[in-house]
């Protein structure tokens, strides 16, 4: 039993020494490198930056990337989000064709490690409580515990968020945000699994009919409604879909109107005039494509 027990001394370290590796095999070479908070590239100007960074103030390290600034406790937490983040930022310059405007001011993402700080830093920024990532002026803010094996598109979702607003820093309507934002990370989500081996494609969601949100509503939405907060996702995502489907060029150049505050009507007469002549053509076409598949084999295997 002492022998046991002197056993498991001399052992222990090493084989904590070995899990840790296998749980974080990040220390070595592929790690993010660390960054002294002084000499990092650039400052965030967000408030909600320094009300990250006063929570266990001690506990911060920073690190950057091409595109983006990490603000995190352990780096084998931040290393693989650190490469889906740059992965998504190709796929949304991509999606949206075009180079990201003139500059090179990197986005800021702070990783919380536990569901108290997180919840501190919920409380001290006033967010929703059921908020799993938040993106403001230009930062993102997450929930990460060790451990965390990515599902879902949330990572995504919130890049996206981030590299619209570097195009269009004065806002777009929030249903084209958002239906934007699940849109591509759906996309890029399924390509990320499907370059590791896995069987996918994107998951786009059909909306049943009769809860189909009218346009003329969806646009006026600032944000998304408490009480259909699904449909209000779902719904956006299609509508985006269905845009870029039916002429991707007319798509890009609509979502620019849109990003100049020019009224959806106006828009969209400019851009698909020849496809739609009103928003209730639009509306028409849509509301079948939005509720295609729905209850259909198809769209729950889509839904998986
Ligand atoms: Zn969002």
């Amino acid at each position: 039993m002492r022998f046991l027990f002197a056993l498991l001394l001399v052992t222990f370290p090493l084989v904590s020494a070995i899990f840790a590796q296998s749980a974080a095999p990040t220390p070595g070479l592929n790690a993010l490198p660390e960054v002294e908070f002084s000499r990092l590239s650039q400052r965030d100007p967000s408030p909600l930056g320094q009300k990250a960074l006063a929570i266990h103030p001690e506990q911060w390290k920073h690190g950057e990337t091409e595109h983006f600034i990490y603000h995190f406790v352990d780096s084998f937490v931040v290393t693989p989000l650190s490469v889906e983040a740059e992965f998504h930022y190709r796929v949304v310059a991509k999606e949206l064709q075009r180079e990201p405007p003139a500059g090179d001011t990197k986005s800021h993402i702070y990783i919380f490690q536990t569901i108290p700080d997180w919840k501190q830093f919920q409380g001290a920024a006033q967010l929703e409580p059921w908020t799993g990532g938040i993106h403001s002026q230009g930062s993102l803010f997450i929930q990460r515990s060790p451990g965390y094996t990515s599902g879902g598109n949330l990572l995504g979702h919130e890049i996206a968020h981030l590299i619209l607003h570097r195009y269009y820093p004065d806002g777009i309507p929030c249903w084209l945000n958002e239906g934007f934002a699940q849109y591509v990370s759906k996309g890029a989500r399924a390509s990320y699994m499907r370059a590791r081996n896995y069987n996918a494609r994107p998951q786009s969601r059909a909306v049943e009919e009769e809860k189909l949100i009218p346009l003329a509503e969806l646009m006026a939405m600032t944000s998304p409604p408490n009480d259909r907060v699904a449909t209000f996702y779902d719904e956006s995502e299609r509508l985006v879909r269905f845009l870029a489907a039916s002429d991707k060029t007319s798509f890009l150049s609509f979502l620019d109107a849109l990003g100049r505050h020019q009224p959806f009507e106006t828009a969209l007469f400019q851009n698909y005039g020849n496809k739609f002549l009103t928003s209730a053509a639009l509306e028409e076409k849509f509301r079948d494509y939005a509720s295609q598949e729905f209850g259909t084999s198809v769209q729950q295997a889509a839904a998986r």
